[in-house]
C-alpha cells in the first residue's frame, strides 16, 4: 500500500496565514494580540521550542514577549510574574514552558494564569470544558492532530480510535476530542495488556509515549491512519518518531512523519488559540 505522508508543515503554513490575516485586522482595529512565554532554567530542548515560538508570533504580526529567568528563580516569584501577566491588557495568553524545575509546582503554577489566557489549555478549567463537550482552549498538540485528520478528510465518526499515551497535555485531551467527534476511543498507558492488540483493530492510532519507534507496522491494521506526536532524538543526533515510519507506511493509508508532522502544527495552534484569545477579549471589551 502506498501510504500518503501527511505534510504538517504545509498545513501549518496556510493555518499560520490565516492568524496573521486574523491579527492584522485585530492590530488594524487597535488590539494587537499579544503572547507571553516563560522559561525557567536552561534546558536546551525547551530553549528552542520557546525560542520557535515566538518566533512564529513574530512572524504572523502578533506581539510576543519571551521572559526567560534562572532556574533558581523561587515559586513566588514566578506565581507573582504570571499575576502581573494575568492582569496586562497587551498580553492576551500566556504560556509557561514545561518541564519546570522541581522546586516548582507545575499544577499550581498552571492554576495561576487565568483561565482566559490558558493557551495551552492545561488549567483544569479548560480541561473540565473540554471534558464536558465546551471548550475554551484545547491543547495545543492534540487540536493540531484533529486539524490534520478534518484535512485529510479522515473519517472519525463511528472510528475505532486507539491513542498510545495518556499525559495530561497529550494523550486525554486527544481522547476527548476524537471521542467528541465520534470515534469510539480506547486510551493505553504503560501497563496495557497485548497493545498491539489494541492498536491493530484500530482505523485511526496516535502514539504519543516518548519511546523511540515502539509502534511499528506489524502493530497496525492494515489501512489505518497513523499519527506519530513522539519527538525522540536518536543516539546519532537524528530526530525520530515514536513509531516505526519505515514499517509503518507500508501498512497504512496515511502517516505523518517526524520531523515535519505534528510539531508544526502544535506552533500553529498555539497562535490560533492566542488569536482566539485576544478575539474574545475584544469582544468583551
Ligand atoms: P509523558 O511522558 O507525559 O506521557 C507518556 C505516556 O505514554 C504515559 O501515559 C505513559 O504511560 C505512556 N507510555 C509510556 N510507555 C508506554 C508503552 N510502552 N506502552 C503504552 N504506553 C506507554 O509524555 P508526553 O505526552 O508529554 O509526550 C509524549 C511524546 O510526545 C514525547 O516524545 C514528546 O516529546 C512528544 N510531544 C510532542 C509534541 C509535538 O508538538 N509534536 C508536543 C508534546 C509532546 P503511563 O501513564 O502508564 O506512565
Amino acid at each position: 500500500m502506498t501510504a500518503r505522508i501527511i505534510d504538517g508543515v504545509k498545513l501549518a503554513a496556510s493555518i499560520r496565514e490565516d492568524v496573521a490575516k486574523r491579527a492584522a485586522n485585530l492590530t488594524a482595529a487597535g488590539m494587537r494580540p499579544g503572547l507571553a512565554v516563560i522559561l525557567v532554567g536552561s534546558d536546551p530542548a525547551s530553549q528552542v521550542y520557546v525560542r520557535n515560538k515566538v518566533a512564529a508570533c513574530e512572524k504572523a504580526g502578533l506581539h510576543s514577549v519571551m521572559e526567560q529567568y534562572p532556574a533558581d528563580m523561587t515559586q513566588e516569584e514566578l506565581l507573582k510574574r504570571i499575576q502581573a501577566l494575568n492582569a496586562d491588557p497587551t498580553i492576551h495568553g500566556i504560556l509557561v514552558q514545561l518541564p519546570l524545575p522541581k522546586h516548582i509546582d507545575s499544577h499550581l503554577v498552571i492554576e495561576t494564569i487565568a483561565a482566559s489566557k490558558d493557551v495551552d489549555g492545561f488549567h483544569v478549567s479548560n480541561a473540565g470544558l473540554l471534558m464536558t463537550g465546551k471548550p475554551l482552549f484545547r491543547p495545543c498538540t492534540p487540536y493540531g492532530v484533529m486539524k490534520m485528520l478534518e484535512s485529510e478528510k479522515v473519517e472519525i465518526r463511528g472510528a475505532v480510535a486507539v491513542i498510545v499515551g495518556a499525559s495530561n497535555i497529550v494523550g486525554k485531551p486527544m481522547a476527548m476530542l476524537l471521542q467528541s467527534a465520534g470515534a469510539t476511543v480506547t486510551i493505553c498507558n504503560s501497563k496495557t495488556r497485548d497493545l498491539a492488540w489494541h492498536t491493530s483493530h484500530a482505523d485511526i492510532v496516535v502514539v504519543a509515549t516518548g519511546k523511540p519507534r515502539m509502534v511499528t507496522g506489524s502493530m497496525i491494521k492494515p489501512g489505518a491512519v497513523v499519527i506519530d506526536v513522539g519527538i525522540n532524538r536518536t543516539p546519532e543526533g537524528k530526530l525520530c518518531g515514536d513509531v516505526d515510519f519505515e514499517s509503518a507506511k507500508e501498512v497504512v493509508s496515511a502517516i505523518t512523519p517526524v520531523p515535519g508532522g505534528v510539531g508544526p502544527m502544535t506552533i500553529a495552534m498555539l497562535l490560533v488559540n492566542t488569536i482566539e484569545a485576544a478575539e474574545r477579549a475584544r469582544a468583551n471589551t
